[in-house]
């Protein structure tokens, strides 16, 4: 499966872990942190599978597992016996305690294989309710032999200070616009134009701007500029372009206004308006704290968020249109 590669902008976390690993120094649980859609699960996954292999090729750290063998072949086909994925179950946002008590059927199960690690993987860690949290604590004050928790976070989530303490930190770097761009190339035949739009709508989470790319967001970006366009000119209400954005996830038009927030605050900036400036950061950081609510799991209205951020975006951008050229009265054809 190519998504278990490792990826090219995870290389420098990838060697230092192989080599705790080379020196017997391997932490039993780490938080893996990165942006959404920058590949921490692949990360994950493809340290999995390279610890669980048996021709781990261990003279080259960059490689990944064989996959060829027994335990690859297993992990491949997605049911490797000593890998547990917990992750909230399908339309709940919070991890239950009792994914989390299948940890200990599985720690104190003999392993069928060689005897190799069992590796958990919890996603996201922000999911973990209390209870959960505390429950999965006791796995990790006292870590079963030959154990290793991957805990994937987005960077600075929050969670239990306790959880957190346990688990040795493991920031991936997010891609760089030219690793982006060519991985982004290797996956996709969309032009390059429109990689870069959906590279921009997702900066440093190429997989984040694949799925854009294959969901035809580019495409849909460039309407809802034009609505947007249309909003600020009073011929569009913010409900009607909230209805239109709702047929897509939320986190599509969170991050086009994230762009758009930010080129309009440097625009504003660049124009020495401070005030304009003033009024767009601080739209831009409700959509912050609306991301940070979904990426913690909670579900908001998806409809009744698109009309706050919209109309919120009215406001903080007065009577300019999304292209910062003045709007006024005397440009309307009416
Ligand atoms: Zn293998």
């Amino acid at each position: 499966m190519a998504l278990d590669l490792l990826l090219p902008w995870h290389v420098d976390a990838w060697s230092q872990v192989i080599s705790q690993q080379r020196h017997a120094r391997l932490a039993h649980a780490y938080l893996v942190s990165g942006p959404q859609g920058s590949g921490r699960y692949q990360f994950a996954r493809a340290l999995a599978a390279k610890l669980l292999c048996e021709n781990p090729a261990s003279g080259d750290p960059e490689v990944t597992a064989c996959g060829a063998c027994r335990q690859c072949r297993l992990f491949a086909g997605g049911n490797h016996p000593d890998v547990l994925d917990i992750s909230p179950e399908e339309g709940r946002s919070s991890i239950k305690i009792d994914q989390i008590r299948t940890i200990s059927r599985l720690v104190n199960q003999t392993s069928n294989q060689t005897g190799a690690i069992k590796v958990i993987i919890i996603q996201p860690a922000e999911a973990l309710g209390t209870a959960a949290a505390n429950s999965l604590l006791k796995n990790l004050e006292e870590p079963p032999g030959r154990t290793l928790f991957l805990l994937l976070s987005g960077p600075g989530a929050q969670m239990l200070p306790t959880i957190r303490s346990r688990c040795q930190p493991l920031p991936l770097a997010p891609a760089t616009e030219e690793q982006g761009m060519a991985w982004l190339a290797e996956h996709s035949s969309a032009a390059t134009e429109e990689l870069a739009s959906a590279l921009a709508l997702a900066p440093g989470a190429p997989l984040s701007a694949l799925a854009l790319l294959e969901a035809g967001v580019p495409a849909w970006r460039s309407i809802v500029l034009e609505q947007l366009a249309e909003m600020a000119a009073g011929r569009l209400l913010p409900t009607e372009l909230a209805k239109y954005c709702n047929a897509q996830p939320l986190n599509y038009a969170i991050q086009l206004m994230q762009a758009l927030s930010l080129q309009k605050a440097r625009d504003a900036l660049a124009a020495q308006n401070t005030e304009d400036a003033k009024a767009v950061l601080r739209f831009g950081r409700e959509l912050v704290q609306i991301n940070r609510q979904l990426e913690s799991g909670a579900n908001p209205n998806p409809l009744m968020a698109l009309e706050h951020i919209f109309s919120a975006w009215k406001n903080a951008t007065g009577d300019t249109d999304v292209a910062g050229t003045r709007a006024g009265q005397h440009t309307s054809s009416h």
